[in-house]
């Protein structure tokens, strides 16, 4: 099933998710893990946090290769993940998120970071990331802290895409408003 995703500004995007204990997993976590990869690929983006579709939990899915046919994909579905040791710095050119509409920026990130997290089988897995691997561990993890890309560029440079969004929404809204007079 694929789930709607949230958008810039809904304030559910700000909040810092709650960790997931082993208790907790169970059919309808799996489920919601297996929606989440289903609408990361339809969208399509290469990675999506639980907060993105309003759920304020730990859980991440990615996948940096992914295949047209169905059954060849095997998403990531990580519950927890932390940064464990990050080192080096590099900009992750023309950065975006499914969450921020329609803007793209340069994004200063660690250029390797050692990551730690659970499987659904409550198994530990680490990864060793650089470049767009360690950047899509970045951004997805900043979504559990309640943290968009755009809080990492320059104020200008956000101000103008916040700027621009207002007049989307305020465009979408007339838009609306003008088909219920119709
Ligand atoms: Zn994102």
């Amino acid at each position: 099933m694929l789930l709607e995703v949230l958008k810039f500004p809904d304030p559910r995007l700000r909040e810092v998710a709650r960790p997931i204990q082993e208790s907790e997993i169970d059919d309808a976590l799996r489920e919601l893990a297996q929606n989440m990869a289903e609408t990361m690929y339809d969208e399509p983006g290469i990675g999506l946090a639980a907060p993105q579709v309003g759920v304020s939990k730990r859980l991440i899915v990615m996948d940096l290769d992914w295949v047209e046919e169905d059954q060849d994909r095997k998403p990531r579905i990580l519950l927890n993940p932390e940064i464990v040791h990050a080192e080096g710095l590099e900009i992750s050119e023309d950065e975006g998120c499914l969450s921020v509409p329609d803007f793209k920026a340069d994004v200063e990130r660690s250029a390797r970071v050692l990551v730690r997290a659970r499987t659904l089988d409550w198994e530990v897995v680490e990864y060793t990331a650089t470049e767009l691997e360690a950047y899509c561990f970045q951004h997805e993890i900043d979504h559990l802290d309640g943290k968009l890309f755009i809080d990492r560029i320059s104020r200008l440079k956000r101000n103008l895409y916040v700027r621009q969004r207002k007049k989307q929404l305020r465009r979408e809204q007339e838009d609306s408003g003008a088909s219920d007079v119709l």
